[in-house]
């Protein structure tokens, strides 16, 4: 079976958005053996939208549309696709009754448009939108398969996995499950995570291990062949299992996990309150950490304490401190994780202090950083990093790095 995907929306050719889509999408069909050939983007032009659909259903077994199913006069996917195949739209009613219960719980006016979102291609199998409103749909018409599929990657990724994938292999009446899983690692490269690994990723066939990294992570996917969900489950745990007895201290996580969400379960499962004292980060820390819903139950809350004379006055780090060692140093580290806790009288404090870049501190390159931890019990941990990157992924990384320790 071969597919093209077609992502629909203006925004695209404007470059205002990125077709994320298309790549997500892309990389689970070529995990379950389907051939992507062809991508395109079009905007929300029916005439154009239709001489695409010309194009690509003679040279694709599977056209996958993503966009355009919302309520709104630009949203056109399905009424031109409508129009190619000579076919109608005709009203779903679970989801008109799904999307009136959705304006019943956020206690608003539904208006006449949002019914529209309802409408399906006649004879379409419909794909449960779990995460929206607009459901999506699979219609086969002579020979050809037609997936729709909403726009916002939050909707779209979660229907594609639960529903899509399922009946993309009912098409390809194919028995076997591909199921995969990904582990999340920081704080180690991607090369030094390979070689610790390189005899079980050459030797492992079924579930395959293939490394990727970025934005200072590095993933593992495993991916397990089986006709049995059951059996494919346990091949993962299997080697799964394997990897963690040589590099579980450096895992994190699983698929979408964040090191920050990871983080805030975790305090918030030991009962644990934190504090923070934010230097070179300038907040970032307590911005990803506040972006997470029960934040609350964990941050007491911290001090940007960017110069040295708040460094002194807020949070009383030594002078002798300062003018000794500089604020880039263990010593200013330590007295900031440690006062910063006494401040807010929480059981651990964090203190971020370097330099981000792009130019020297006080004698130190950009990139020196020092993160200090001070618990309850009174122990003080600090941690050197040395970071290569430019002052935002200095910046990043570090919150990262503060993360990485707490956990
Ligand atoms: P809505 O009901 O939100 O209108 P829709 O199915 O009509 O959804 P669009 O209106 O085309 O979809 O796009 C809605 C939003 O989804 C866009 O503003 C964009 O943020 C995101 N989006 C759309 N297409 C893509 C894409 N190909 N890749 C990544 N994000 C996308
Ligand atoms: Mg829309």
């Amino acid at each position: 079976m071969n597919a093209e995907i077609i992502a629909v929306g203006s925004e695209l050719l404007l470059g205002q958005i990125v077709n994320s889509n298309a790549q997500y999408i892309s990389e689970q069909l070529a995990e379950m053996g389907v051939n992507v050939y062809y991508h395109t983007s079009v905007g929300d032009n029916p005439a154009r939208l239709q001489e695409v659909i010309e194009v690509a259903k003679k040279r694709a077994d599977l056209l996958i549309f993503t966009g355009g199913l919302g309520p709104t006069k630009d949203d056109l996917t399905k009424e031109t696709i409508a129009n190619a195949l000579g076919t109608t739209l005709s009203m779903d009613h679970d989801a008109l009754e799904s999307i009136k219960g959705y304006f019943q719980k956020v206690n608003r006016e539904m208006t006449p448009n949002n019914e529209k979102q309802a409408l399906i291609l006649s004879g379409a199998h419909v794909l449960k939108n779990e995460h929206g409103m607009a459901p999506g749909m699979l219609l086969k018409k002579e020979g050809t398969s037609y997936m729709l599929l909403p726009g916002p990657p939050s909707e779209m990724r979660p229907m594609f996995d639960k529903h899509g994938k399922q009946a993309i292999l009912n098409l390809m009446k194919k028995k076997e499950i591909i199921h995969s899983r990904v582990l999340r690692f920081f704080g180690i490269g991607e090369a030094e995570l390979e070689t610790q690994l390189e005899d079980l990723i050459d030797r492992q066939t079924n579930p395959t291990i293939a490394p990727l990294a970025g934005d200072g992570e590095v993933t593992l996917r495993l991916t397990a062949k089986h006709e049995s969900m059951d059996i494919a489950v346990s091949l993962l745990d299997s080697v799964e299992e394997k990897i963690l007895k040589r590099v579980g201290e450096l895992f994190y996580g699983y698929n979408q996990d964040s090191l920050v969400e990871v983080g805030v379960h975790l305090l918030k499962e030991k009962g644990l309150t934190l504090s923070c004292a934010e230097s070179l980060t300038g907040g970032l820390f307590q911005a990803q950490l506040t972006s997470i819903p029960g934040a609350s139950d964990v941050l007491s809350g911290g001090v940007i304490c960017y110069q040295d004379e708040i460094k002194k006055r807020i949070l009383s780090v030594n002078d002798r401190t300062l003018k000794q060692h500089s604020a880039v140093s263990e010593q200013c580290a330590r007295e900031l994780a440690e006062n910063v806790r006494e401040l807010f009288s929480t059981d651990i404090g964090i203190s971020f202090t370097g330099v981000a870049g792009p130019d020297t501190h006080q004698g130190h390159p950009a990139g020196t950083v020092w993160i200090g931890l001070s618990m309850k019990d009174r122990t003080t941990k600090a941690f050197l990093l040395n970071l290569g990157g430019g002052r935002n992924g200095n910046r990043m990384r570090t919150a990262k790095y503060g993360w990485h320790y707490l956990i």
